[in-house]
């Protein structure tokens, strides 16, 4: 007889930029020309002072537990990120170092959300929020924001959703897949809507930050709206800005009170983080910030190029991000051409077709699209659109 598994966890999807992304590497190793624009991981190596960070730390015998949370080192390095780029002030029971944002949100999850408690999630939104929050027994709402909004939900959309049961809203600007950011003025707007709920918090998904290219500088609610700091929790990591995703390093900073509960969450699963990642994290946070200045170029210049040439192509649509390193295109002409049944079906007839790997736009609430990620080289980024292109064109 099969072993019963857990009724929660029948709920809950793979994650489908992970399942992507490794189907795609199944097909190459298989022998297939594939170019994968689905997995969103820079593809830079981690900068050479980070890796001697990590190196020196395994010479001196920084392999042993550290504290549940993190080393005082790097929560302090931490304290000043937050210092020097948001404004925000916190002490050290305010941090939570987690292996990747994703344990830390995942934590949040877990330490907020009883049955039945509602967490608004504005689409397109990253995959694995609605799972996390149905893992917990919650419910996730989602708020629908369209191309036209700029992929950006309004404050009366907000309003509109807030029920009693809402305890918590997800922000995540610049966002993945959309890359599109709130400005400080539409912060503000959705901050005065928040004024009025006391009860909800507010998870602030700020790893793209550094991955900005638009003319104002990025700004993150605890910020913008300093009477919601109390109850915002920010959430961010080196994985994207430092090219360092394999290193599995995030932070969560926010009330004394919800870190504690993520903090017992986290020493009854993983304890702490990776010690020797750790040391190369302090390291990325407090060393030259060139690196990413460097990475960020690069990103920008990808982008420009990308948006002008996947709207050349029959029957896609996209408009420019500030940040973050994907183009979420409207694919709903090019399916409608093809005959095919949704993103889905469109992805896979381009992964069999063009040999390009891209995101269905259904993973992330937003059927009819897909997502691009142009965290790989120009090159590639040429390739793969001069074979969908290919894929695209009418039979003659
Ligand atoms: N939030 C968003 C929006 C992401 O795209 C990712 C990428 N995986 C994460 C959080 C988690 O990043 P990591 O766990 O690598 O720090
Ligand atoms: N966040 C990246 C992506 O969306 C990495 C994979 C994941 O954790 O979802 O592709």
């Amino acid at each position: 007889m099969p072993i019963r598994t857990a009724q929660r966890v029948a709920k809950v999807k793979p994650s489908a930029t992970i399942a992507m992304s490794m189907k795609a590497a199944e097909l190459k190793a298989a022998g297939r020309n594939i170019i994968s624009l689905s997995m969103g991981e820079p593809d830079f190596d981690t900068p050479d002072h980070i890796q001697q960070a990590a190196i020196d730390a395994i010479r001196e015998g920084r392999t042993r537990y550290t504290p549940v949370d993190g080393t005082p080192a790097l929560k302090d390095a931490i304290i000043e990120k937050f210092r020097r780029d948001n404004g925000l002030e916190y002490a050290r029971e305010q941090i939570l170092v987690s292996s990747g944002a994703k344990q830390s949100l995942y934590n949040l999850v877990q330490a907020m959300i009883d049955p039945g408690d509602e967490v608004l999630i504005p689409a397109p939104f990253w995959v694995s929020y609605p799972d996390m929050v149905r893992l917990a027994g919650g419910a996730p709402v989602t708020l629908q924001a369209s191309l036209e909004a700029g992929f950006k939900i309004t404050p009366a959309q907000l309003r509109t959703a807030i029920t009693d049961q809402t305890r918590l809203l997800v922000l995540n600007s610049p966002g993945n897949p959309t890359g599109r950011a709130y400005t400080r003025d539409e912060l503000e707007a959705l901050g005065e809507v928040l004024d009025r709920f006391p009860r909800v918090a507010i998870v602030s998904d700020d790893i793209y930050e550094h991955i900005w290219w638009a003319q104002e500088p990025f700004s993150t609610l605890a910020e913008v709206c300093p009477h919601l700091a109390e109850r915002t929790i920010v959430v961010n990591g080196v994985s994207k800005a430092y090219a360092m995703t394999g290193w599995r390093i995030g932070y969560a900073a926010g009330g004394a009170e919800v870190i504690k509960q993520m903090r017992k969450i986290q020493g009854q699963s993983t304890s702490n983080p990776c010690s020797i990642s750790q040391a190369a994290a302090e390291a990325a946070l407090t060393d030259s910030q060139a690196c990413v200045e460097r990475m960020c170029k690069e990103f920008h210049k990808r982008h420009d190029w990308l948006v002008p040439a996947l709207n050349e192509l029959p029957g896609l649509h996209c408009s420019p991000g500030e940040g973050a390193f994907y183009v979420f295109a409207d694919c709903s002409e090019a399916i409608e051409m093809l005959g095919l049944d949704g993103d889905q079906p469109f992805c896979e007839y381009l992964l069999e077709h063009a040999g390009v790997a891209l995101v269905p736009g259904s993973a992330f609430g937003a059927p009819g699209h897909a997502r691009f990620s142009f965290a790989c080289s120009i090159e590639n980024l040429e390739q793969a659109v001069e074979r969908i292109g290919e894929a695209l064109k009418p039979a003659s």
